[in-house]
């Protein structure tokens, strides 16, 4: 519990500390994209100038989205608690991304053990970690490749020592790319990435962290490369130690 705190710390940090600087940064990097653009449309302009400036556009936009994603982080407000139905907010974000999933070729499915307890939650805070972890998975599956959603109940341990809570399990699992062990190692690492490329930004699993620590539950992944990744979220359905600790 003690190592999660402290990654939630530096979280937290790195999002004070970027909040200023992503504010600098966004002006002076809106006029670099902008005078980058009308160079690359440029016809007259050498090709090789033209793909220069392409790159550069690229580039810049890939600064922006980090910048975007720090603030994100920054503005986030601490959870709010409150008895809730896993399964309406879950099921919205499953819909949502259908269609990106029908365009990869993904087979989605979503699954609602029944009868689900109510969960001490919060709604965005919620959706926020079933969106990373679903965006995540079907990035990872290369296309005839599926991912797998399932809401059940559950009993957990949020860590050594603690006693065991009731509550709810969330279950994201791909049939994707997977991860080796040093990977696997560094994923809640904040700025860890392997998508860069894609627009990654390394941001994604801290943030799942960071808010499954604000409701005392639980996080655990288990991949193997080339095979697929599983991740397992416990979310408690009632107060008790650890809750709120954060
Ligand atoms: P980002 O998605 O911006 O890279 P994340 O923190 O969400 O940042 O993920 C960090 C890294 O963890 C990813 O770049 C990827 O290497 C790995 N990862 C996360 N989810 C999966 C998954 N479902 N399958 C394979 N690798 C994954």
């Amino acid at each position: 519990l003690e190592a999660g705190l402290r990654r939630v710390d530096k979280l937290a940090a790195v999002g004070q500390l970027s909040a200023g600087l992503a504010h600098e940064i966004g002006s002076p990097l809106l006029i670099l994209n902008g005078r980058a653009q009308a160079l690359a449309a440029r016809a007259e302009l050498p090709d090789d100038v033209r793909r220069n400036a392409g790159i550069l556009v690229e580039q810049s936009e890939r600064i922006e989205r980090i910048v975007r994603q720090l603030l994100d982080l920054a503005r986030r407000k601490p959870s709010r608690l409150e008895p809730l139905d896993a399964l309406a907010s879950v099921r919205a974000v499953v819909e949502l991304l259908e269609f990106d999933a029908r365009k990869r070729d993904v087979r989605l499915s979503f699954h609602c053990e029944q009868p689900l307890p109510r969960v001490l939650a919060d709604g965005d805070g919620l959706q926020q970690v079933a969106l990373n972890l679903l965006t995540n998975a079907l990035r990872a599956t290369p296309r005839g490749g599926e991912v797998r959603v399932s809401l059940s109940p559950s009993t957990f341990q949020p860590a050594p020592g603690l006693r065991e809570r009731h509550g709810v399990r969330l279950s994201v699992e791909d049939t994707g790319v997977g991860m080796d062990e040093a990977a696997l190692e560094r994923v809640f690492e904040p700025f860890f990435t392997t998508w860069s490329a894609h627009g990654g930004t390394g941001l994604g699993l801290p943030v799942v962290k960071a808010i499954i620590a604000e409701h005392g539950g639980a996080v655990t992944v288990a991949s193997r490369a080339g095979q697929g990744t599983h991740f397992a979220v416990h979310i408690p359905s009632e107060k008790g130690e650890g809750a709120g600790a954060v």
